[in-house]
């Protein structure tokens, strides 16, 4: 069995968003599909980082961001990915190039075929990120930017992303991360990388945003982003921060607050572990996860 990626390539205009198409890509994918029943988004403790996997019951696996390299991790999201029973992954996304996002892709990279990588295209001059796209251009993997206005479809999986705009891919890396939304049968989830306050309200005044149902808390949690403008319109019902057990500055007390204020429910790795979610359609449920087994079916409590 077969199903198709979809990727729109959207230009915007200079004075305002034209939302010209300028190519439609309709792929087969002639390769094993990995089988779950419900979509599954698992934001996984990778330590210092960010690496969320998203899992559409129709066999595509995208992972977003990969933490620091794995060595000092015991390879553990590879193992945790071999522990989901994914062979290959139909999309990696980079949101920027920082090495507590790719770090750990380059292992994932050895070990799974991956068919798509999508990021930025924004530079750095780091020589393990140069490394890194070497690996990229040696495994002959599909390398393609994307900018605020294109919208990708992978099995049920839709992405549309909000920043960066192609015009303006200079500045510092953590405001060029990558923001998107992403919708899985109706269920809706906003990724922000390391974003900052500038980007946030930037955001919140073109008018990109939506209320969403998980957020993922830009920037590790960090006191520069996540402010009360930007969570008043995202709104979400549940928010998630991805930081490191020794890390003194993330998640900073402050934004832990603002999320509590509004009656956010938290989860937060450093202190959770693997936090995973699982969305059948109408019901979100935070799901027994982690590298110790996967029992899909043991729902901890519906949110
Ligand atoms: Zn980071």
């Amino acid at each position: 069995m077969a199903k198709e990626v979809i990727f729109k390539k959207q230009k915007t205009g200079l004075l305002f968003l034209a939302f010209l198409i300028l190519t439609l890509l309709i792929i087969q994918l002639l390769f094993p599909l990995n089988h779950i029943e419900i979509f599954e988004i698992h934001f996984i403790d990778v330590d210092q980082g960010d690496a969320i996997l998203l899992r559409d019951p129709g066999g595509y696996d995208i992972l977003i961001d990969g933490g620091l390299p794995q060595q000092e991790q015991n390879y553990k999201l590879n193992r945790y990915l071999k522990s989901a029973g994914i062979r290959n992954l139909s999309a990696v996304f980079l949101t920027h190039p920082h090495l507590d996002h790719y770090g750990g892709l380059i292992q994932v990279l050895e070990e799974f075929p991956v068919f798509y990588f999508f990021t930025t295209g924004v530079e750095s001059r780091a020589k393990s990120y140069l490394k890194f796209l070497e690996i990229i251009e040696y495994l002959g993997i599909d390398y393609r930017t994307v900018h605020r206005g294109d919208m990708i479809r992978i099995g049920e999986v839709i992405i549309d992303v909000l920043h960066p705009r192609e015009e303006f891919l200079v500045g510092s890396l953590n405001n060029l991360s990558l923001v998107f939304e992403v919708e899985l049968q109706g269920l809706k989830i906003l990724l922000t990388g390391d974003i900052e306050g500038e980007t946030e309200a930037e955001l919140v005044r073109q008018n990109m945003l939506n209320r969403v149902d998980i957020l993922k808390v830009a920037h590790h949690g960090s006191a520069t982003s996540s402010n009360a403008d930007f969570l008043k319109i995202v709104d979400p019902s549940v928010a998630v921060i991805q930081a490191g057990k020794n890390n003194i500055f993330h998640p900073a007390p402050e934004v832990i607050a603002r999320l509590e204020d509004r009656d956010i429910q938290v989860f937060r790795t450093d202190k959770d572990g693997d936090v995973v979610f699982g969305w059948n359609g109408s019901k979100l449920y935070l799901l027994e996860g982690g590298i110790s087994g996967f029992i899909r079916k043991l729902y901890k409590r519906a949110i």
